[in-house]
């Protein structure tokens, strides 16, 4: 049987911020392939019919990690430590995320991914961790080798998360310094941090919609961030 075919979305930066690159962390396409898929990056189009073009082809989508969401998407004003927004990244990334969701299509998000999920569904966004949420644990572990740990989160036992982790609690690494506010109608936290940041989301009447905001591809040394990716294309490969 060919394997699935497994898209995997992209940034468009550079040190400029003329975006005349696209970048995207080989980690993603090398847990696909572990995981037994075929992974495809793909570039953010501002063509309005490409997402729905790119579901008729592609079995399954990583919405993957990157800057922030623009805050006009959740009806806010930019805040102070907003980082720049890439309209088109976001515009291509909200029509495949909801495409995907309406679709059945099956769907991981990463990081970024949570967030716009999140959005594109009709939630909102903290903007900045530390000064909007009292308490809160350093979410921005820097620069730092794949495999390093930042803190715990404690694991719903409703939902996919929870059978594939297999454990109530895990502990994973953190990038972020946003994170998902009030959740969409229809999406249910499925993972919380310590100081209840929602590190994971389902959207339960979908096949395969999960989204965790820390990075299981740079923790493939790790069983269950394995079995995430192995889940992602086994509904994949049933669509
Ligand atoms: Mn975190």
């Amino acid at each position: 049987m060919p394997r699935p075919w497994i898209g995997i979305t992209t940034a468009r930066s550079a040190p400029t911020g003329s975006r005349d690159r696209l970048a995207a962390m080989e980690s993603y396409a090398q847990a696909i392939r572990l995981a037994g898929g075929i992974p495809i990056f793909i570039t953010p189009m501002a063509d309005e019919d490409a997402a729905d073009e790119l579901l008729l082809r592609l079995d399954g989508v990583v919405l993957s990690g990157g800057g922030d969401v623009d805050p006009a998407r959740y009806h806010q004003a930019p805040g102070p430590r907003l980082d720049e927004v890439d309209e088109r990244r976001d515009s291509f990334e909200f029509g495949l995320a909801s495409r995907a969701i309406a679709g059945a299509t099956p769907l991981l998000g990463i990081c970024r991914g949570i967030q716009v999920v999140n959005v594109a569904l009709g939630g909102s966004l903290i903007q900045d961790i530390p000064s909007q949420h009292p308490g809160a644990l350093d979410h921005e572990q820097g620069a730092s080798q794949p495999g390093q740990l930042s803190h715990r989160v404690a694991i719903e036992q409703r939902g996919q998360l929870a059978q594939i982790y297999g454990i109530g609690e895990a502990q994973v690494n953190s990038y972020h310094h946003q994170a998902v506010g009030d959740l969409a109608p229809g999406l249910v936290s499925t993972a919380l941090a310590p100081d209840a940041v929602i590190e994971a989301v389902e959207f339960p009447e979908h096949p395969f919609a999960v989204a965790v905001q820390w990075h299981p591809e740079r923790l493939l040394e790790r069983p269950e961030s394995q079995r995430l990716f192995e889940a992602l294309v086994r509904a994949a490969a049933k669509g």
